[in-house]
């Protein structure tokens, strides 16, 4: 390596415009010191980013930076967590120092957008690789879970679905739009649903983030709350971009494709006009797309009002 280990992470990590006043010790010492806040709970979370598996080796690495740390803010998000702290767990085949500003660059962008601080992490050498840990506030006991929905709750999601898979299709040369800049962004560039997390606090009563398709994280919700659930498939948001597709591959995409990053979560029939606040208030759009209903933890698909059947590629969940 040209630029040493420490010269690094000293030039492209310690620096930062974030120094938040909870952190008694950043990064350069063994472990980093941090306050939690009385009444809170902390919510940790990690997600890697492995080169040829989530990503191609070659992306923009300023895109890659911002990624790697939306896919987490994403998860607090989901609990209704408020950001404070990462670390950053990174490996190199090779310190190339364009890449790493560039790298850095997309990084601490979000991170000073949400005011988070990084507060160390670890470099090593090897197959490029990328291991964030994040770690959130939430007030005690009013995190959003995936294991509180009932019978009867109507499910909503954040945004937009199957833009990312849009996007991917659209790099892979699979598909061709008149705009494809804002699906390939959706894609590479993930917009975490933090505000519409915290603002869903007092509201939903369950909440995860689709990150491997609506089908496969609605599963968790069934699951994890021992119930079934009806999607109604014209109600499902879909960009007026991909409109012009069949619906096998619109369905195809919001259903089955990952990396959206929305918001999929559960409101109890009395607190859904508390909603139309938070969409103003987030700018984010919010949709019912189905109900929870009592029952073992399968989903029905119906379009229109008629069960419907879709083979969906890449979805082994589908029979319950
Ligand atoms: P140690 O050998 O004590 O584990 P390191 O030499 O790996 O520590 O790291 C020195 C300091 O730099 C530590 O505070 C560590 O958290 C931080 N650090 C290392 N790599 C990164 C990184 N990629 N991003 C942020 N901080 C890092
Ligand atoms: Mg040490």
């Amino acid at each position: 390596m040209s630029l040493s280990e420490f010269g690094l992470i000293k030039q492209y990590f310690q620096q930062q415009s974030v120094s938040r006043k909870d952190v008694t010790k950043g990064i350069g010492d063994d472990c980093a010191l941090v306050n939690v806040p009385a009444n809170t709970e902390l919510a940790v979370s990690t997600d890697t980013l492995v080169a040829d598996v989530h990503f191609y080796a070659d992306v923009d690495p300023q895109s890659l930076g911002h990624k790697a740390l939306a896919v987490n803010l994403s998860d607090l998000a989901a609990m209704g967590a408020i950001p404070a702290w990462a670390s950053l767990a990174i490996t190199l085949p090779q310190a190339e120092q364009a890449w790493l500003e560039k790298f850095a660059n997309g990084f601490m962008g979000l991170a000073e957008y949400y005011d988070l601080q990084l507060i160390g992490g670890d470099t090593t050498k090897g197959p490029l690789s990328i291991t964030v840990t994040i770690h959130g506030h939430v007030p005690q006991g009013k995190s959003l879970r995936r294991d509180q929905a009932k019978p009867g709750d109507w499910l909503y999601v954040s945004g937009t679905l199957g833009d990312a898979a849009a996007g991917l299709a659209v790099v892979q040369q699979k598909l061709a739009l008149t705009e494809p800049e804002y699906f390939i962004n959706r894609l590479q560039q993930p917009s975490p649903r933090v505000t519409v997390g915290a603002a869903l606090r007092p509201i939903a009563s369950s909440c995860i983030d689709i990150s491997d398709g609506l089908a496969q994280d609605l599963k968790h919700i069934l699951t994890s709350s021992e119930c079934g659930a009806v999607l109604e498939l014209e109600q499902i948001p879909v960009h007026e971009q991909l409109q012009h597709l069949s619906f096998e591959q619109q369905m195809q995409f919001a259903l089955a494709g990952g990396d959206d990053y929305e918001l999929l979560f559960s409101v109890p029939e009395e607190k859904k006009a508390l909603l139309q606040s938070v969409a103003q208030q987030t700018g984010v759009k919010l949709t019912c797309i189905g109900r929870l209903q009592a029952g073992p933890s399968t989903l029905t698909l119906k379009h229109h009002g008629q069960p419907q059947q879709l083979a969906l590629a890449g979805w082994d969940h589908f029979s319950s």
